[in-house]
């Protein structure tokens, strides 16, 4: 029998199925969370959701400058463009757009992380792409988003730039002009490593 599920019958399965697990070593962690809440709304399918949890996640951090003339309009498709295509490859990260450049971390399998990292580095949208990490990781820092977006003014670039560079800057993170969540979850997630890459300046 082929039945069809609603929303609301799987959000009410899931729901369910957590409530039991609550308090016991079954209990999702947040990131499986967030996974069974887009299942539920049905935004992902149950192989999708399999797919990002057991796969092995590779890191891949860069930033670029921007070509000039760059619009808001070029930013949007770029990130309308990346929805489906890292929906469909297990990819998520974040991608943050500055006047002048890019930061973008792209989490997935290594095999797709790369694929998509060697057409981006051909992308005559901006130049001077420089790897700031391209190692294993041990989790997904941005689950939940297929591209997250966020733009940061010229000052908060600055310091995110330099914070993640091996010359790296000698604040702490209460200290960096910097609120985004996301920027600081980036920063959070990046700040202890050890970059081995020798990038010349974004
Ligand atoms: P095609 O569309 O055939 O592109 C052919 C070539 O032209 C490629 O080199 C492409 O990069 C380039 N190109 C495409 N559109 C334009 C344009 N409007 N102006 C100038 N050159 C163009 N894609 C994702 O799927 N996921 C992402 O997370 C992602 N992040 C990106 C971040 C940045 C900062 C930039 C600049 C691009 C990003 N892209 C992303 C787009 C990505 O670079 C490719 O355009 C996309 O993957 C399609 O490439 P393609 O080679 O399959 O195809």
């Amino acid at each position: 029998m082929n039945e069809q599920y609603s929303e609301a019958d799987r959000r009410r399965a899931i729901a369910w199925a957590l409530s039991f697990a609550q308090g016991t070593r079954l209990e999702p962690t947040e990131q499986e969370r967030l996974l069974l809440e887009r299942f539920a709304s049905g935004e992902l399918t149950l192989t999708q959701v399999d797919a990002l949890l057991t796969t092995p996640v590779h890191h891949v951090l860069y930033c670029s400058q921007a070509r000039a003339g760059l619009t808001y309009a070029d930013l949007e498709a770029i990130v309308q463009e990346s929805q489906p295509y890292n929906a469909e490859r297990g990819i998520t990260g974040l991608l943050c757009a500055s006047e002048g450049g890019f930061v973008q971390l792209l989490e997935g399998s290594r095999a797709a992380v790369h694929e998509l990292y060697a057409k981006i580095r051909r992308d005559r949208r901006h130049h001077g792409v420089t790897t700031l990490w391209d190692e294993p990781g041990t989790e997904r820092w941005f689950a939940q988003w297929n591209m997250a977006f966020t733009e940061a003014s010229p000052l908060e670039y600055f310091w995110l730039v330099s914070h993640l560079s091996p010359r790296g800057s000698a604040l702490s993170l209460p200290q960096l002009p910097i609120t985004d969540p996301r920027l600081l979850t980036l920063l959070q997630a990046f700040r202890h490593l050890h970059v081995p890459y020798n990038p010349s300046a974004c």
